[in-house]
């Protein structure tokens, strides 16, 4: 497919070769409720850090190309510090 060959790491820059495993990382907001200890309902925005394969075509967008665990565990650490927010493509 020649569009999955022309792809980039949105991590490291590394080009989509026919034989890689790639995946597909998004963060998605999820509204939570907050605890009801007041009298007004509320609910927070929460992230979400979705990790799907390379051949899921109907992952959600904006997500990002990543080329491999390396790039993956990346992401995943600027997910635990709170560096990556709804919407943002990962990288
Ligand atoms: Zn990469």
């Amino acid at each position: 497919m020649a569009e999955a060959l022309s792809q980039t790491c949105n991590v490291c820059g590394a080009r989509k070769q026919a034989t890689n495993h790639w995946f597909r990382a998004a963060i998605v907001g999820v509204i939570t409720p907050i605890e009801p200890d007041g009298e007004i309902p509320a609910s927070i925005l929460l992230p979400r850090l979705v990790v799907g394969d390379w051949a899921d075509l109907k992952f959600p967008k904006p997500h990002a190309h990543i080329c491999g665990a390396a790039c993956l565990a990346k992401v995943a650490s600027k997910f635990a510090g709170g560096e990556l927010k709804p919407g943002e493509i990962p990288h």
